[in-house]
């Protein structure tokens, strides 16, 4: 590839993984010049980052979003790329996948899912990104990826939930489960493009719900939610040292959407979640929502 500069938007625990990876020298410079951009902050900041980036964005400047999370507005889902998209007028691709910030950064082997709406400048950030130790499949269905990424987040919760409330391996497996159907009929509701289930078995889909229910800050955090009685925002600010929590927030913007199109029974596990968090919803009856689950009716 010939020479680019490269900024990377945010140095939380994802993005300092992921410059570990790139390597390139000018990524502590200013956005001002460079030409590809990662975004890789926590959801909720996005808006108002883009908005001071956008005097500084240069012609032919392209994106890609390791950001998970939704938006909620007034004309329903919003995804994370359709703001930076919309605010920079730039091709925005996606990249998600089981990618624990921890473990990328020591090396250890994963894979991951890279969604390009445009093939071109998909294939040239996975030029940039791929190593022996993190291996990309590109996928055109973009919207797709990035909503795996976004909704296993809240799946995630409820299987913190899960064993803060001591039950086993198998329950877990449900909670997976049935969240990953969740998370596949809300794409298919929600999405304006395309939704194929195929997409869900690549990294982004079924391996990220694993690895985030298993070793993620959504898990470890839910499940002192049980353990402690504190409120997640205490335990957030106690547990996670200045790291930010998306499953939670991610949960109300679902709610919102499902609620506005009186849907809230179709997912009871995304409702649970957000009603636990959010609305002082007795944690010990968590399990109510798989027990009655509309897949087993
Ligand atoms: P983090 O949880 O470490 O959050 C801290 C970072 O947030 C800060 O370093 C800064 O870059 C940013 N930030 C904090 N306050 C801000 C503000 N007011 N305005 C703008 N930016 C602010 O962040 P992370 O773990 O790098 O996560 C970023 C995104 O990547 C999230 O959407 C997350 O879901 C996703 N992600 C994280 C991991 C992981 O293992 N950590 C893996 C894959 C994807
Ligand atoms: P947590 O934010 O729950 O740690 O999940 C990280 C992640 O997205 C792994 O792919
Ligand atoms: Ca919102």
């Amino acid at each position: 590839m010939p020479a680019k500069k490269v900024c990377i938007v945010g140095s939380g625990n994802w993005g300092s993984a992921i410059a570990k990876i790139i390597a390139v020298p000018e990524i502590t410079e200013a956005v001002k010049g460079a030409s590809i951009l990662i975004f890789v902050i926590p959801h909720q900041f996005i808006g108002k980052l883009c908005d001071q980036m956008k005097p500084h964005i240069t012609q032919g400047t392209i994106g890609i979003s390791l950001i998970k999370g939704i938006d909620e507005g007034p004309d329903g889902l919003k995804l994370i790329s359709d703001i930076i998209r919309e605010k920079l007028e730039i091709d925005v691709s996606v990249l998600m996948g089981a990618n624990i910030a921890n473990e990328v950064a020591e090396e250890k082997f994963c894979e991951t899912t890279i969604g390009a709406k445009n093939d071109a400048n998909g294939h040239i950030f996975k030029e940039l990104l791929q190593t022996p130790n993190f291996r990309i499949a590109v996928v055109h269905e973009s919207d797709t990826v990035e909503l795996c990424g976004a909704l296993k987040n809240i799946v995630a919760v409820g299987a913190g939930f899960c064993d803060g409330l001591g039950f086993g391996d198998n329950t877990k497996a449900a909670v997976i489960r049935l969240g990953l159907m969740e998370m596949i009929a809300f794409s298919k509701m929600f999405c304006k493009g395309p939704v194929t289930s195929v997409t869900f078995l690549e990294s982004c889909g079924v391996a990220d719900l694993i690895t985030t229910c298993y070793g993620g800050r959504n898990r470890k955090v839910a499940e002192a939610f049980v353990t402690t009685s504190k409120t997640i925002e205490e335990l957030e600010t106690e547990m996670l040292n200045g790291q930010k929590l998306q499953g939670p927030q991610t949960s109300a913007e679902v709610y919102k959407l499902l609620k506005k199109k009186d849907l809230i029974n179709k997912f009871p596990l995304f409702a649970s979640v957000y009603q636990i968090c959010f609305e002082g919803k007795a944690v010990k009856d968590f399990i109510t929502c798989l027990q009655d689950h509309p897949e087993h009716l």
